[in-house]
């Protein structure tokens, strides 16, 4: 019977020590890598529109800031755990390093349908979250943004309540805000933008031609759908995309601007003109050229790994492939754009953000794209050559870039 381990932080841990080992760093970079320098769990109480109080349960998780203030999202899920927590933060410190950003890895959580909230009570949940964390935030400590259930919205309510709590306007304490409270242009479509950009990379890569190229897509929320919408640019054609409630197909391609206006109207992909339904199931192990991962963790496991045809599998979800997985598809000759790598274009626009609010400047679109895209394209070049040199998939050698930069910041800081 398989012991594979679907605990993100057991995953997290594993991708960290495989690395280390390689490299051959002291022991005692693990140990101080595998979990997180400072976690804060906090109580939220709400008051609800009936006028009962409910009390939500919240994470901060802080990992390392040997590079700088630690950055990433908050999600608001049913399933947060402090172990998913804990291990989100771990990877958003191994997805500053590998692009080069001056920022350690944090994440936040809470236990909460935001589906099920009223509009209000959204509002004095996401501020009762912030007063609770926000002795240990700020623009030079550790700065939030959106994740799964949270949006620009959610982040400016957010920002407010930390301005109240400051005394002043602090716009760079939280990224991912609406554009007329100092967000960034390009940062809603930065993560599905550099999605399809590593896809782009990797065609390359592996001597094929973008314009042949078949595409299926799980999950079509924001990383999904602008991945969806880059490729349909780029030239690629998509033909499947699911979504939690099931999935579409047709050969002949699905239109991502149509299919974006249909989920907008009807909630879900399903049902959309033209095409046949097929299960997650059936998505994942379809015969394409680039499957991308836009959903949860865990999607690709030892049970369907065996069975996926792609040829590239692109990660936009943090943790969709677990490491059992991941040897199967490294076996099986798959060329994987790992998660740290694939999904870093929100974090990368997310800091442009945090320096125009620093530096008061406002850079535009095409500003934004030409950055983002430089780093992210040399930084694929050189986990590439690196994962050449050593003979190990791009995962494994985007987590040695990342933890050598970690490790030589920890050394001439004294730490080690
Ligand atoms: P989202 O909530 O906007 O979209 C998630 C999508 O996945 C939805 O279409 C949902 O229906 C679908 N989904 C959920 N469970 C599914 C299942 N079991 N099977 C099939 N589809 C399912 O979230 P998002 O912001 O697009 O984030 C998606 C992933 O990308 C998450 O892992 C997130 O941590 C990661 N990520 C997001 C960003 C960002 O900028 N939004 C940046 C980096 C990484």
């Amino acid at each position: 019977m398989s012991t594979e381990s679907l605990n993100p932080l057991v995953i997290a841990q594993k991708q960290i020590k495989k690395a280390c080992d390689i490299l051959g760093v002291e022991e005692s970079v693990y140990e101080l890598l595998k979990e997180p320098m400072r976690v804060l769990e906090v109580s939220i109480p709400v008051q609800m529109d009936d006028g009962s109080i409910k009390v939500f349960k919240g994470y901060r998780s802080q990992h390392n800031d040997a590079l700088g203030p630690t950055k990433g999202g908050i999600r608001f899920h049913p399933d947060v755990t402090l172990d998913e927590v804990k291990a989100l933060s771990m990877w958003m410190t191994f997805k500053c390093g590998v692009v080069g950003l001056p920022y350690g890895g944090a994440k936040g959580g809470v236990v909460v349908n935001p589906k099920e909230l009223s509009n209000d009570e959204l509002q004095r949940l996401s501020r009762g979250y912030i007063r609770a964390i926000a002795s240990i935030i700020g623009p030079e400590k550790d700065i939030p943004a959106p994740d799964v259930g949270t949006n620009a919205q959610i982040m400016a309510w957010m920002v407010d309540e930390y301005n109240k709590i400051v005394g002043y306007n602090s716009p760079a304490v939280i990224t991912g805000k609406p554009l007329i409270y100092g967000g960034s242009k390009g940062r809603v479509a930065a993560t599905g933008y550099g999605v399809a950009l590593m896809a782009r990379e990797a065609v390359k890569r592996l001597n094929m031609d973008f314009k042949d190229c078949t595409v299926a897509i799980q999950g079509f929320g924001n990383v999904g759908s602008h991945a969806g919408l880059s490729l349909k640019r780029l030239g690629a054609k998509i033909i499947a995309v699911c979504d939690v409630y099931g999935g579409i197909y047709n050969e002949k391609g699905i239109d991502a601007e149509k299919l974006v206006e249909h989920v907008n109207k009807t909630g879900t992909v399903c049902n959309f003109e033209g095409t046949t339904p097929i299960t997650n199931e059936e998505l994942l192990t379809m015969k394409v050229d680039i499957l991308v991962l836009a959903a949860l963790e865990n999607q690709i496991t030892s049970a369907n790994a065996n069975e996926v045809k792609a040829k590239i599998i692109c990660e936009g979800a943090n943790g969709p492939t677990t490491p059992e997985a991941d040897k199967i598809l490294s076996e099986k000759g798959v060329f994987v754009v790992p998660d740290i790598l694939a999904n870093s274009g929100g974090v990368i626009v997310s800091y442009f953000e945090w320096v125009q609010n620093l530096m008061n400047y406002c850079w535009t679109e095409k500003e934004v794209e030409e950055r983002q895209e430089i780093m992210m394209v040399n930084a694929f070049n050189s986990i590439y050559d690196l994962a050449q040199q050593y003979k190990v998939d791009m995962r494994t050698a985007a987590y040695m870039i990342s933890i050598k930069r970690v490790y030589e910041a920890m050394k001439v800081r004294g730490w080690l």
